[in-house]
């Protein structure tokens, strides 16, 4: 295909590609699946080989949120059966981190729930950060703690902090259908203040809440604008309880074409599947390696993840292989460069979900699970060849063991 074939040369040249030609990569057939996979595929070993880095959830604080994200289990008058605790002592987050790092990651993400941390929330994580830090020579800590006031970015990078997650989850235009609590212009401006701050930015999205294709491609290229270093993508969770429960709206080939999607906007970053990898893409995971060059080791932040052991089965059957602390993660242009997509200024990439860091979400600050029920989805807005999965709740489990619970943890 012409497409594939342009898209490939712009990836290997970190070139932008036209909004159209991103639309055109959703709405590719499913004959035509495996040529995307394979040409974003190479893109993707252009940037980042066959390495996969390993990312661990340690969840801070679970539940009680007075936002009212709808994806978001841990929101507002959320009816999920979720773990409710209030923070971990130092000690004890880096007890559940040591967990994940013996299963292979290299970065722990540190999350918390709520709108965003006060003076003193900033003085326990920084605890945290130290205690994890003191006991694991080269691990990457990330922190995602919601919306930052005027210099908290900067002590949590002084406590050691490498990185910071906060996700724009969807396009400008749907925001407000899926919080109403806060804005977008705040979650773009907790990103910039990460950047300024000399943090590593994380920001992403997450798909399957009812958005348009437009809408995906507008997230995306408003993350590449403001060019951060990963990209986590999370596929929505339908939590029982939040008002998005009933928005099952992937498939497997769907969630393959969006993480294409992403690589190609995208294409030097550190593009991470994040919630709901194993509820959505399911037997198709491993080919889903080919596109994303990250993902989360074992459970999310309120709901379980398959097996620690068969994530690590999953990479070395795929022929990737688990990224060391000894290896850097991103292109050496990006590292000398201190971050940015590779497109230099005019266009860049980058929420608490249960899938992955950024959104509060299953994973992460990334999709809670929440918003209100009478914030009807945007069914109307999901394309036909989205409307055709099925209700798979037999695969969402709620997070009963690791962080907040006297079960070990899932690594
Ligand atoms: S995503 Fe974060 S801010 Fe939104 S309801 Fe969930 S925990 Fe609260």
């Amino acid at each position: 295909m012409d497409l594939l074939n342009t898209l490939v040369d712009k990836g290997l040249r970190r070139e932008l590609p036209t909004r159209e030609e991103a639309l055109a990569v959703l709405a590719t057939s499913d004959d035509e699946l495996l040529d995307v996979v394979a040409a974003a595929g190479k893109v993707r070993r252009q940037w980042f080989g066959r390495r996969v880095k390993l990312n661990y959830l340690v969840n801070l604080k679970s539940g009680l949120c007075p936002e009212d994200c709808s994806y978001c289990s841990q929101r507002l008058g959320s009816k999920a059966g979720i773990l409710k605790y209030t923070w971990l002592k130092p000690d004890q987050a880096s007890e559940a981190a040591a967990a994940g790092l013996a299963g292979g990651a290299k970065r722990v993400c540190l999350v918390a729930s709520g709108r965003g941390p006060t003076d003193r929330d900033v003085d326990r994580v920084s605890d945290t950060i130290k205690a994890i830090k003191d006991q694991n020579e080269g691990v990457e800590v990330c922190a995602c703690l919601g919306l930052l006031s005027d210099g908290q970015a900067e002590r949590l990078r002084e406590a050691g902090a490498d990185a910071y997650n906060h996700n724009l989850n969807t396009s400008e235009s749907t925001y407000g259908d899926i919080t109403t609590t806060h804005t977008y212009a705040d979650r773009v401006d907790t990103v910039q203040k990460a950047h300024a701050a000399g943090l590593s930015a994380c920001s992403g999205l997450i798909a399957g809440m009812g958005e348009s294709d437009e809408d995906l491609v507008d997230v995306v290229y408003s993350l590449r604008a403001l060019d951060p270093d990963s990209v986590p993508v999370n596929f929505l969770i339908p939590v029982e309880g939040t008002p998005l429960a009933k928005e099952w709206n992937l498939t497997p080939q769907r969630c393959l074409r969006i993480l294409a999607m992403v690589r190609f906007v995208c294409p030097d970053v550190e593009v991470r599947i994040a919630g709901g990898r194993e509820v959505h893409l399911r037997t198709m995971q491993p080919l889903a390696l080919n596109l994303a060059n990250s993902i989360f080791l074992g459970d999310y932040l309120t709901t379980e993840g398959q097996a620690g052991k068969a994530d690590l089965e999953m990479i070395a059957d795929a022929g990737f292989e688990v990224e060391g602390t000894g290896q850097v993660t991103l292109p050496e242009h990006r590292v000398t460069a201190g971050g940015g997509c590779g497109s230099h200024a005019e266009a860049g990439c980058g929420s608490h979900a249960d899938a992955g860091c950024g959104s509060h979400e299953g994973g992460g600050c990334g999709p809670c699970g929440s918003a209100a029920e009478e914030q009807a989805p945007a069914a109307a807005r999901v394309p036909e060849t989205a409307r055709v999965s099925e209700a798979r709740t037999d695969l969402v489990a709620v997070r009963r063991r690791g962080a907040g619970t006297d079960l070990a943890p899932n690594a």
